[in-house]
């Protein structure tokens, strides 16, 4: 199916060269577009930088505006950008602003979507569907953008969101990558794998989303990857805290505030579990999961000895539990 992939790649890139000219040459564009996205903070040169676009608040502009340029309606419902009921026909994206999502080589995969009111019953964020160029577990946003200098700084920050992203670069930090609010996946984890063995997951300031990512986690452990996290403060996520500081304040909060995920997980489960033995065996367990990850012994048996200690457990009852979890495993 390489023709029909080249086919919808070629429709994701009028779409989003369409958003762009939409957001930057039309009056509903710049009124209501990039007033949104200036008001966010980004700068024009950001707003060309991330291709960022506007589709607007209209049935099927986009749509009638592909099929003039001659782009086959199979292959824009495909992309996702239209959807066919019927004999009707919609453009998806109506009236968002668009974030295009790139490969690692710069080709365009797919869309987010925001809108822009604060319509509670309406989705924050639409995306495009799967299809044959865009599976959403295999792609990372922001990794076109990130990969050179993921390799040159040796580290990778993850973070959930695409302004996370943006902002980041606006503030001068381009090693930078978004899950996109998905649960991470083991591919998306083996794209970073290729440019560093570093990852740094920033959490946004709400520890509910905190607990439930923690697990995702050891699918970085099981790449024979580093992990450090770093949370912000409550109500904060990394783009509303990078547009506070300067390049030097994030840099430093972030140097200060990173912890090794295992130390962090255990004083996180220790604290979860006081005073209640039997949630405390359920913690041992859970933590000495995360270290049977490690591929590297040596590793292992460091993170036993520090985990021993910040749970106040004896090393010995933690490497049983691991020779039984090893067990199972087999
Ligand atoms: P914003 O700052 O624009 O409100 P955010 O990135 O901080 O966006 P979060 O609520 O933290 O938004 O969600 C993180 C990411 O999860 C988003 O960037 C988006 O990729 C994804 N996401 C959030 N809400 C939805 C949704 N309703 N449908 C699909 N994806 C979503
Ligand atoms: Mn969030
Ligand atoms: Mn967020
Ligand atoms: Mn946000």
């Amino acid at each position: 199916h390489a023709n029909e992939r080249e086919s919808l790649y070629l429709v994701n890139e009028f779409a989003n060269t369409y958003f762009q000219k939409v957001l930057h040459k039309t009056d509903q564009g710049k009124s209501i577009g990039l007033s949104y996205f200036k008001e966010r903070g980004f700068t024009e040169d950001t707003i060309k930088k991330f291709d960022l676009g506007y589709s607007l608040d209209a049935w099927q502009a986009f749509t009638d505006d592909a099929l003039k340029h001659g782009y086959n309606i199979d292959y824009l419902e495909k992309t996702g950008l239209t959807i066919v009921k019927d004999d009707k026909r919609f453009d998806r994206f109506k009236g968002r602003v668009m974030f295009p999502i790139k490969s690692m080589s710069g080709r365009v995969l797919g869309f987010g979507g925001r809108i822009l009111t604060n319509d509670k019953k309406a989705a924050k964020y639409v995306n495009s569907p799967e299809s044959e160029v865009y599976h959403k577990s295999n792609v990372l946003y922001g990794i076109f953008h990130a990969k050179q200098s993921i390799a040159k700084e040796d580290n990778c920050f993850l973070v959930e969101g695409y302004t996370d992203v943006i902002q980041f670069h606006q503030t001068g930090i381009k090693n930078v990558v978004a899950s996109s609010g998905t649960a991470l996946t083991a591919e998306q984890i083996r794209l970073v794998n290729r440019l560093t063995k570093n990852i740094t997951v920033l959490f946004d300031g709400d520890a509910a989303g905190m607990r439930a990512s923690i697990r995702g986690i050891d699918l970085i452990l099981e790449q024979g990857m580093n992990v450090r996290v770093c949370t912000f403060p409550e109500g904060d996520d990394p783009d509303s805290f990078a547009r506070k500081n300067t390049l030097e304040e994030l840099s430093l909060y972030l140097e200060e505030n990173a912890k090794d995920f295992i130390q962090f997980k255990a004083s996180l489960l220790v604290e979860d579990s006081k005073n209640d033995p039997i949630k405390k065996a359920e913690t041992v367990r859970d933590i000495v999961n995360s270290i049977s990850k490690i591929p590297d012994r040596i590793k292992k048996e460091i993170y036993i000895q520090e985990c021993a200690r910040i749970m106040d457990i004896s090393e010995e009852v933690l490497f049983s539990t691991l020779a039984q979890i090893n067990k199972k495993d087999v």
